[in-house]
C-alpha cells in the first residue's frame, strides 16, 4: 500500500482485507422510548471482541430495539428517543462530531427476513454493501471483494457460476447468506443479526450457524434468537431480556452462555431457558 506521504483516494480502503480488527461494543445505561412509552430501562451490556453474544427473551421485551440502537437505526423512527451511550472500542457512536455513515459502516446488520435487492444480480448485491457507504473500488477490487465476502458468507461455491443471476432467485437460506455477504462488504467490525434464521428451514439454519462461527474470528457478532438450542450452539455470552407487565424491558441476567443455561442465577432466567414461558 502507498506510504503515508503518498496521496490516496480518501474514499478508498482496501476491500480485500481479510481480518478486521476485532472490536468491543458496549451499551451503557441505554433507555429507549416510543413517544411517551418507555420500552428499555438502563440496559448495560458489554459485547466483547471476537465473541458471539446472544440476546434472548420473550417477544416485546426490547431486543430488536436494543439492536437497532446499537446501529443508530432507532433514531429513524420519528417518535423514538433514547438515553445512554453506545461505545465502539470506547468511542461513542452517537458523538455529534461523527457522521452517521461513519458509525454505520463499522456495524453491519442482518434481519429476520432476508432482504437482498431481488432484481439486482448476486454480484451487485454484494457490491451495493460497499457503495451505499460512498466507497469506491475498481472492477478488479470489486471482483476480489465479491469472492471474499461470498466465501466468508459460505455462499461462494453455490453461486460462483451465476454471479449475474438476480439475488431474488436464490433460496431463502441462500438469500440470507447473500445479505450476510452484503453486510461484510464494508469489513464491519460488528455484525448485528436480528433472528437471522427465524424464516429459514433447519438445514439453512445450520449452514448460517456454521457461517457465524467462522465469521466470529473476524467480526464481533450480536444475535437475537428465540431458539434456545441456537443460543447454546453459537454464543459464548448471553443476555436475558425481560419486560415485566407494564414496565420497560431490561436485562435480568447476563454472562457466559454455559452458566446461563446450566446454572442460572435468577429463577426467571431458569424458567425462560427451560421453556417455561
Ligand atoms: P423484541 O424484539 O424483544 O420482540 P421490540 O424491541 O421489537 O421487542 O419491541 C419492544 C417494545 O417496543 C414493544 O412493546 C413494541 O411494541 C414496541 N415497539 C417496537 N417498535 C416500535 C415502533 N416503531 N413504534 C412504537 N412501538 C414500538
Ligand atoms: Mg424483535
Amino acid at each position: 500500500w502507498p506510504g503515508p506521504d503518498q496521496v490516496v483516494d480518501a474514499n478508498f480502503s482496501p476491500p480485500a482485507r481479510t481480518l478486521a480488527p476485532l472490536a468491543t461494543l458496549e451499551g451503557r445505561n441505554v433507555s429507549a422510548w416510543f413517544g411517551d412509552r418507555q420500552v428499555l430501562d438502563r440496559v448495560n451490556l458489554t459485547m466483547p471482541a471476537g465473541i458471539i453474544t446472544a440476546l434472548i427473551g420473550p417477544s416485546g421485551c426490547g431486543k430488536s430495539t436494543f439492536l437497532r440502537i446499537l446501529n443508530r437505526m432507532h433514531e429513524l423512527v420519528p417518535s423514538a428517543s433514547l438515553a445512554g451511550e453506545v461505545l465502539l472500542d470506547g468511542e461513542d457512536i452517537y458523538d455529534p462530531e461523527r457522521k452517521l455513515v461513519d458509525a454505520r459502516k463499522h456495524i453491519g446488520m442482518v434481519f429476520q427476513k432476508p432482504n437482498p435487492f431481488p432484481a439486482m444480480s448476486i454480484y451487485d448485491n454484494v457490491v451495493a454493501g460497499l457503495t451505499l457507504t460512498g466507497r469506491r473500488a475498481s472492477n478488479d477490487e470489486k471482483d476480489l471483494l465479491v469472492e471474499s465476502c461470498l466465501t466468508k458468507a459460505g455462499l461462494w461455491k453455490e453461486v460462483q457460476d451465476r454471479l449475474r443471476a438476480p439475488g431474488g432467485g436464490l433460496s431463502g437460506g441462500q438469500q440470507q447468506r447473500l445479505c450476510i455477504a452484503r453486510s461484510l462488504a464494508v469489513t464491519p467490525r460488528i455484525l448485528l443479526m436480528d433472528e437471522p434464521c427465524s424464516a429459514l428451514d433447519p438445514t439453512s439454519t445450520r449452514v448460517i450457524e456454521e457461517t457465524m462461527l467462522e465469521l466470529a474470528h473476524e467480526v464481533t457478532i450480536v444475535i437475537v434468537t428465540h431458539n434456545m438450542q441456537q443460543a447454546q450452539r453459537v454464543s459464548q455470552n448471553c443476555a436475558f431480556f425481560l419486560a415485566a407487565q407494564g414496565t420497560p424491558g431490561g436485562i435480568v441476567e447476563h454472562g457466559p452462555t454455559d452458566a446461563m443455561f446450566g446454572n442460572p442465577i435468577d429463577s426467571r432466567t431458569a424458567d425462560y431457558v427451560n421453556g417455561r414461558f
